[in-house]
């Protein structure tokens, strides 16, 4: 998290010695750990000087989920798209999944991703460089390939991510891949001098909505009520619950839904995973039994709760799923509360334009929400 970090984080040296970097995307993805909790590790190892490029990284997540929560039809879009493109591209999609494009980098960084759940950062960027310019394939059916495959699957980071590669998130400025920069960050591995497009245009722009504007939940209700755990939030020891007295305790996860093509048992396992522990955490901090549930709206049903807690699940399948569950408990008269944390509550609304007045604006802000509540006002 220091300067070894900030001088090596570059460099992907192979699936067995990603050693400069942290691999702890799945924990952070799944809030497992929370970001306050990395960068105040990071701080305390290095201090906030030597550790300021690993807590920049860290902040690039908040902040992709602040952008996409202030423009959540770029999701919708995505998923339309691809629901059109897949079909189109299924023989194209296999062949490079296979790792059998015949570019070994290309091909090993595949064999990486299926196999492991995991990619460096830089290979994700390079992977998803070749793929639009060189390969010249529609990038929501790249983002669809890592969203299928990854662990630390997220909405924001990867939509975000493959937009920004192909030059749509900054308008006109793409990234290229170029031959000369694998061979030096790769060490030498891979060195495809000759195999890649390297001055493509970007990808035709596309127009943005207007911001949408951020609706905060109100704060936490008193008395007795329900927690619904999922995939999106498990760390419910420090959910900021006020007056919330929790009586149940049910969690879901849909690792299938991220993809018109479900989600193959390496990465689905691990979300299933996170989901048995953060209900076992769960049971034994708030002394109450926790299990995964399938129908939800029976369950709170059955736990006479007129008011399910939840955390808050930003922009992705998660919350899409929520807003079905939200109408089928409204329909027996149960109310979907959802919970923020101030940590996204503070941030998340200075995701307007570019990340670097983002990282500006909130390393400098004096937040006023304490660690544990958030202090808005009710609905
Ligand atoms: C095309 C593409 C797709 C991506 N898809 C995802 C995704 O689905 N899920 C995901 O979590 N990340 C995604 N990323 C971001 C990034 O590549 C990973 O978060 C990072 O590589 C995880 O490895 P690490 O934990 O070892 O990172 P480290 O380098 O150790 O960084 C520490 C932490 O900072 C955050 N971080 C670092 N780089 C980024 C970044 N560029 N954007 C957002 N957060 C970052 C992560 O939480 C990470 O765990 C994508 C990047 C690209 C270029």
């Amino acid at each position: 998290m220091g300067a070894a970090y900030a001088a090596q984080r570059n460099d992907d040296a192979g699936p067995s010695a990603h050693v400069a970097v942290s691999r702890l995307s799945p924990w952070l993805r799944h809030r497992l750990l929370t970001e306050d909790e990395v960068i105040a590790a990071a701080h305390k190892a290095h201090g906030p000087g030597l550790s300021k490029k690993f807590v920049q990284e860290v902040l690039w997540r908040t902040y992709w989920k602040g952008w996409l929560e202030q423009r959540p039809r770029v999701w919708q879009d995505y998923q339309a798209d691809l629901a059109s493109l897949l079909p189109g591209t299924a023989d194209e999609v296999a062949t490079v999944a296979a790792g059998r494009t015949g570019i070994a980098c290309m091909d090993a960084w595949a064999s990486e991703l299926v196999e492991t759940g995991y990619l460096h950062n830089h290979a994700r960027m390079w992977f998803a460089s070749i793929w639009c310019f060189t390969l010249r394939l529609p990038w929501q059916c790249g983002a669809d390939l890592f969203l299928r495959h990854l662990r630390d699957a997220d909405a924001a980071s990867n939509t975000l991510s493959w937009r920004w590669v192909g030059g749509l998130q900054t308008r006109g400025k793409h990234y290229v891949a170029r031959a000369e920069n694998i061979a030096r960050f790769t060490g030498g591995r891979f060195n495809p001098v000759g195999e890649l497009n390297e001055a493509p245009a970007p990808l035709p722009p596309t127009t943005l909505e207007p911001l949408k504007p951020l609706a905060f939940p109100s704060a936490p209700p008193a008395g007795k009520v329900a927690l619904l755990l999922h995939e999106d939030d498990l760390l419910p020891e420090t959910l900021p619950l006020g007056p919330s007295h929790v009586v149940a305790i049910g969690g879901f996860a849909s690792p299938a839904a991220r993809s018109p093509l479900g989600c193959p048992s390496l990465a689905a396992d691990w979300t299933n995973g996170a989901l048995t522990d953060g209900l076992r955490r769960a049971s034994h901090h708030f002394n109450v039994p926790a299990r995964r549930i399938t129908d939800i709206a029976r369950w709170a049903e059955a736990t006479a709760c007129k008011i399910v807690v939840t955390p808050y699940a930003p922009v992705g399948w998660t919350a899409d799923r929520l807003t079905t569950i939200e109408g089928q408990l409204a329909a027996r008269g149960i109310r979907l509360h959802r919970i923020l944390r101030p940590w996204d509550y503070d941030r998340w609304p200075h995701a307007k334009a570019g990340f670097f007045a983002f990282s500006e604006a909130v390393s400098h802000a004096e937040f006023n929400t304490s660690k544990t509540q958030v202090s808005i006002e009710p609905d």
